[in-house]
């Protein structure tokens, strides 16, 4: 299959690589979803802060 391009970071690659689709990686997912989120936490310093809080958290039904 042709690549993808991550839309988070950029990179192409590989979809049978990843568990995170659309997104190259578990990362970049969450990324996105921080910034759709979390709209006043856009600036990749606030995201990477963000990320590292939400890492140290029980994981929240996105259902809900
Ligand atoms: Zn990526």
């Amino acid at each position: 299959m042709a690549p993808l391009r991550c839309p988070t970071c950029g990179h192409f690659f590989e979809i049978n690589y990843t568990p995170a689709m659309p997104f190259c990686s578990e990362r970049c997912r969450q990324i996105d979803l921080g910034q759709w989120l979390d709209e006043e936490h856009t600036l990749p310093v606030d995201i990477e802060k963000h990320l590292e809080e939400q890492a140290n958290r029980p994981f929240d039904d996105e259902d809900s």
